[in-house]
């Protein structure tokens, strides 16, 4: 199985150690990892790795590599936050650490006239206002080329009707193609509350993203897809990865990419089969 989106401690809003993440996700039967801390960024610093931070998070990490060798495979990435503007920040603490992957997300959108958009402020997701931002905001991250993969840009799916976002999001399908950039699908959606299309009451338990829709355009556009739990805490590690692609299977996904060191891998999912996990868990007690 293979998770590339996950968080540790260093997000602050999330728990766990690197060690921790990695035992949980060896457990949940995860053979190639990557740890995607949020980036430093000037917004909402209180919610993500500091710039002192960073030799510690990659050293922990290391760490764990050396560890659990032989185990499991253990990336070292960030989700980056993208913003217009941010592009020579980003750039700079891109130059300053090899990393294996990049994920550019859009968590923030600013407003003309209107306290800052949150993605997770479900009621504001679904004005005309909001989503020509959004929108822009997303072609600027695919068009700046510094990510790998463009983090959960459906996430909106959690406040929006699916119609309403392919509408928006059709326009980008061959810019995304010609980026070469993947496109993430983000088992978090599974977990998280949506709300009801017609009564707009937040609930738990509904399919909001990924987009089933989308997926046989991007498809048809040859975009790569990288998947992760994005996990926040260890015992969502690996969490939903299994069950997305065995609906996404029978819908023409064929392919799961996994970045080493900003090359992109790719991997047919048929040769994905779930890990054993009693034989992991053995294996786990045999180590010191
Ligand atoms: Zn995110
Ligand atoms: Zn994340």
């Amino acid at each position: 199985m293979i998770d590339s989106h996950s968080h540790t401690f260093y997000s602050k809003h999330a728990t766990g150690s690197v060690d921790e993440l990695v035992r949980a996700s060896i457990e949940a039967g995860v053979s190639i990892l990557t740890i995607t801390d949020h980036a430093p960024f000037p917004v909402d610093m209180n919610n993500r790795l500091l710039a002192s931070e960073l030799d510690r998070y990659f050293a922990d990490i290391q760490q764990a590599r050396t560890t659990y060798d032989g185990r499991i495979t253990i990336l070292q990435g960030l989700e980056f936050d993208y913003m217009p503007g941010a592009e020579a920040f980003t750039r700079d603490l891109l130059a300053r650490y090899p990393l294996d992957f990049a994920i550019g997300s859009c968590h923030y959108v600013e407003m003309p006239g209107e306290p800052m958009v949150k993605v997770w402020e479900l009621p504001r997701l679904s004005t005309e206002a909001f989503l020509d931002c959004y929108f822009a905001n997303l072609e600027g991250l695919i068009s700046c080329g510094l990510f790998d993969s463009v983090g959960h840009a459906d996430t909106l799916l959690r406040g929006l009707p699916e119609d309403v976002f392919l509408h928006r999001f059709e326009p980008l399908l061959a810019l995304l193609a010609q980026s070469g950039m993947a496109f993430e699908l983000n088992t978090s959606g599974l977990r998280k509350s949506s709300l009801t299309p017609f009564t707009r009451q937040e609930v738990q338990g509904l399919w909001s993203y990924p987009s089933k829709q989308l997926l046989p355009q991007l498809i048809a556009h040859r975009v790569p897809f990288t998947i992760g739990s994005d996990t926040h805490a260890p015992e969502d590690a690996g969490a939903g990865v299994a069950e997305l692609m065995r609906v996404l299977r029978p819908l023409g996904l064929e392919r799961i990419s996994y970045y080493q060191s900003r090359r992109r891998v790719d991997v047919d999912i048929d040769t994905l089969q779930p890990e054993d996990t009693s034989t992991i868990l053995k294996q786990g007690a045999a180590q010191p």
